[in-house]
């Protein structure tokens, strides 16, 4: 079979970098090979509305069967890729067929890390629309939620069980949730929210082992110090990696993600791009290689790529600002730029029109390396757009204090080291 632009991956970077490519003029074959049976569906409403049963899967498709028509894109459901071979142009699929490309768009996002306990049943990942079905039919049943990892999507997990009047417990061997992406005060703020909706946080403390429990819940999780926790479902939430390990003999350069220049393209390799969580873009002013696991990026460069291939003599960089979103226990908490470890973190807690705002801004030589907000998004796009002009850290401050009736601003420098 011959077909000019082949996506592999029917998830959001696949399906808007096909909408793109129409939108862009690009008139040639599509075809897209998708792993799931299933029209594609957006992931980030699986944690939150989905999970608690106030939308339907057909809320948040990512396209419809019309559309497909209308776009004429060859969707191929259930066909898992499983290896390329660029020098013949081809791509190499589950059931033994090839296909031929002309252009390759590898799409196919990030997997769950694998943990010993995922074969006891009822414990789960949580990355598709039949892991989430499991997860939303125990909290159905009040069955008590136990997650594993403190990350952003277990603690949206655990939030959203909360909501739903379910137990539920995060288990995390950091010393807070959230520890490796963003800062101190922060985590310590989500975890408060976490504590005062009666989610079970225990920090510090790892598995040691899950196994079947004769009792109602049917699961019981042995904890570091010698606690048990009984779940009627648990969620094994510990990371996740960029989903390469079937390219491993296709020569294709891959070091913690599929290696891209400022374009999309992937080095050496002409005519393959990769875009979203599998791809790891050149990022021209910072002169390193980045990759973040977010939905806006995973949108944004499949718009670039999209661009590039339809011109492929007027190519543009992506260098946007990273950005991601999650809701836990009511709140919107919006995350611009990349926190490290060795940022200074400054806390503003404000209040303006009665309403409670809470930030926390991140410092490197002076400049915003990253900024953190809580139901504060009328205020975060100047955030991004002032991290991108690589702004003062005190006009940044000055801002969000300015925009408030009182605040409180705390500095991490001005207080005495530990
Ligand atoms: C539960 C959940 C909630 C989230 N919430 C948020 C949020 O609130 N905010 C935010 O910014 N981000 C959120 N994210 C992250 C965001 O959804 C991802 O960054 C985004 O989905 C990445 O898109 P992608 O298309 O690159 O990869 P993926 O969404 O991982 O999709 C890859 C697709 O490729 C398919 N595939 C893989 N290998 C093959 C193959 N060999 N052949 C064919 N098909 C293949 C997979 O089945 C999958 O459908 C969330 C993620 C999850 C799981």
């Amino acid at each position: 079979m011959e077909s000019s632009v082949v996506v592999i991956g029917g998830s959001v970077a696949g399906i808007r970098v096909c909408q793109a490519l129409r939108s862009e003029g690009f008139m040639g074959e599509i075809t897209i090979l998708s792993e799931e049976l299933g029209l594609p569906y957006d992931l980030p409403p699986l944690s939150k509305t989905y999970l608690s049963g106030d939308q339907e899967r057909t809320d948040f498709q990512l396209l419809s069967d019309a559309d497909l028509v209308s776009l004429k894109l060859n969707l191929m459901r259930g066909v898992t890729a499983i290896a390329i071979n660029p020098r013949e142009r081809q791509v190499v699929c589950s059931e033994g067929r090839t296909i031929q490309y002309k252009t390759l768009v590898i799409a196919c996002g990030a997997r769950p890390i694998a943990a010993p306990w995922d074969k006891v049943e009822g414990v789960t990942q949580f990355r598709t629309i039949g892991e989430a079905n499991l997860v939303r039919r125990r909290i159905e049943q009040k069955r008590a939620v136990v997650v594993i990892g403190g990350g952003f999507i277990g603690s949206e997990v655990a939030s959203t069980a909360r909501a739903c009047g379910v137990p539920a417990t995060i288990i995390e061997r950091q010393p807070t949730l959230l520890y490796t992406a963003i800062g101190p005060k922060f985590c310590t703020y989500i975890q408060g929210l976490h504590v005062a909706a009666g989610v079970t946080v225990l920090c510090n403390t790892s598995v040691e082992s899950v196994a079947k429990d004769a009792g109602r819940d049917g699961i019981i999780v042995s904890l570091s110090g010698g606690r048990k926790v009984s779940a009627g479902v648990v969620v094994s939430g510990i990371g996740v990696r960029p989903n390469t390990a079937w390219l491993e003999t296709s020569g294709i350069p891959i070091n913690q993600g599929i290696l891209c220049d400022e374009f999309g393209g992937v080095l050496g390799f002409p005519d393959i791009y990769a875009i979203g969580d599998v791809s790891l873009w050149f990022h021209p002013s910072r002169m390193i290689h980045t990759s973040y696991g977010h939905w806006t990026r995973a949108t944004e460069t499949a718009g670039v790529v999209a661009h590039n291939i339809a011109r492929p003599k007027e190519k543009i960089p992506y260098n946007a600002v990273p950005f991601f979103w999650t809701w836990q226990h009511g709140k919107f908490i919006q995350v611009v730029g990349r926190w490290s470890a060795t940022d200074r973190e400054i806390a503003i807690k404000g209040e303006t029109h009665g309403k409670v705002k809470f930030a926390a801004l991140y410092e490197n030589q002076g400049k915003i390396t990253c900024g953190a907000a809580v139901d504060w998004p009328d205020k975060v796009p100047w955030l991004r757009a002032a991290h991108a002009q690589n702004k003062s850290i005190d006009e940044c401050v000055e801002y969000l204090r300015s925009n408030c009736d009182h605040a409180v601003v705390e500095d991490q420098s001005s207080q005495p080291a530990k």
